[in-house]
């Protein structure tokens, strides 16, 4: 099969769908593989870099759509690149399609075949090609929260391991799913006072086992997440009801229980965030005071470490990129239940149940 890649042209995406090791892994198994010049320059791959894997540059994306069976990106494909779909092609990436009536709208009238990252599923019903971002913005919260909390940038001059004699900075870290767990290892690891609260008590047993005497778990009831909030140095906001807004957990109130300077980094801002004071920023503006509370609440914290995301989101996503192109999209989605679960439009109709619903589409 020939599959192609594109540069990402969505505003501040430095992400690929295709690094040059995994070009590599699909010409070893007898594909073509086309990349459009420059589209790893965000990731610090070079055209270079994609020829000696044994790709093939080529000047444009129009040539790129035109040229190739299967599609691998990584953002939702922009309005110019939805009008180059056609049917009978594969567009495997995030898609997002249930708040995004013109994508969807667009994708059903190409024809293409659209398989969803976020939708492909694992054995325990998880959303493996969603895990790595998440691990991805896990442990960069404490990296930002430990930035934040520097004077310079607003914070109360706190260091998050202290010294030898100097107490370390307290982090409590709400929600203990894989941000969370990913955010209390970076934390732990920097030698710095851990407390992560969660309401699962399947989760806070998990983590009591790994994390031992290192980290401290706690049930996240009211009375609980304010002490724990009014204690510490750094928050990270790591909390998700799967198909919901995020609970707003600390409120405008509790920020003035806190210790003037001490920082929130509201991770779950993509689904509103969990503090009530948060909007969403960027990484040119990543952070905002109120109350004398720093907050950090940029919605897509992945892309600011674009290479490593890039290369975590290839280990997952490639396996079912090599298999659609060694079997073809069908018998691949047959032979894997889990990848099945990503199909979402297919020859003018939209095939994910939830996305149909939402969009009033026939399933
Ligand atoms: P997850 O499902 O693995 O974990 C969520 C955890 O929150 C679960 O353990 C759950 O028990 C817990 N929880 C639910 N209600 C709670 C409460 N009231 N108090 C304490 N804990 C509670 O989810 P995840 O993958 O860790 O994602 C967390 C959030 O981070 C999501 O909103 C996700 O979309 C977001 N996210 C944001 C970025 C970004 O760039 N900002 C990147 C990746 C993920």
């Amino acid at each position: 099969m020939r599959v192609g890649t594109v540069r990402e042209i969505k505003n501040h995406e430095y992400r690929v769908g295709l690094t040059p090791e995994s070009a590599r892994e699909l010409v070893a198994h007898g594909h073509e593989v086309w990349v459009e010049s420059g589209a790893g320059l965000g990731i610090g791959a070079s055209d270079a870099d994609y020829t000696r894997q044994g790709a093939k540059i080529i000047a444009t994306a129009r040539e790129v759509f035109d040229g190739c069976e299967m599609i691998v990106k990584v953002k939702e494909p922009q309005a110019g690149e939805r009008a180059m779909l056609r049917e009978g092609q594969i567009l495997y990436t995030y898609l997002h399609l249930a708040p995004d009536p013109e994508q969807t709208a667009d994708l059903v009238k190409s024809g293409v075949t659209a398989i969803a990252y976020e939708t492909v599923t694992g054995p325990g019903g998880q959303l493996p090609l969603l895990k790595p971002m998440s691990q991805v913005a896990g442990r960069m919260s404490i990296q930002a929260g430990a930035t934040a909390l520097e004077k310079a940038h607003g914070g109360r001059g706190v260091l998050l391991g202290g010294v030898p004699g100097v107490m370390p900075a307290k982090v409590a870290v709400i929600g203990g799913g894989v941000v969370g767990f990913n955010a209390a290892q970076m934390a732990v690891g920097l030698g710095a006072d851990v407390t992560i609260l969660d309401r699962s008590p399947d989760v806070l047993e998990r983590l009591g086992i790994y994390f031992e005497a290192r980290a401290k778990t706690r049930f996240s009831s009211t009375a609980n997440l304010a002490e724990s909030v009014a204690e510490a140095d750094l928050v990270i906001g790591a909390v998700l009801i799967p198909g919901a807004a995020a609970p707003k957990l600390v409120t405008r109130e509790m920020l003035g229980t806190m210790k003037p300077g001490a920082v929130l980094v509201d991770v779950a801002i993509d689904q509103g965030g969990c503090f009530e004071t948060s909007h969403a920023t960027t990484h040119a503006e990543p952070t905002f005071v109120v109350d004398g509370i720093v907050h950090y609440c940029v919605a897509n914290m992945p892309g600011a470490v674009a290479r490593t995301s890039t290369y975590a989101l290839n280990n997952v996503t490639l396996p079912h990129a090599l298999a659609m192109a060694n079997l073809g999209w069908k018998a691949a989605l047959k032979a894997d239940p889990h990848l099945a679960e990503g199909l979402n439009v297919h020859a003018g109709k939209v095939t994910f149940e939830a996305v149909a619903t939402e969009l009033g589409y026939d399933y």
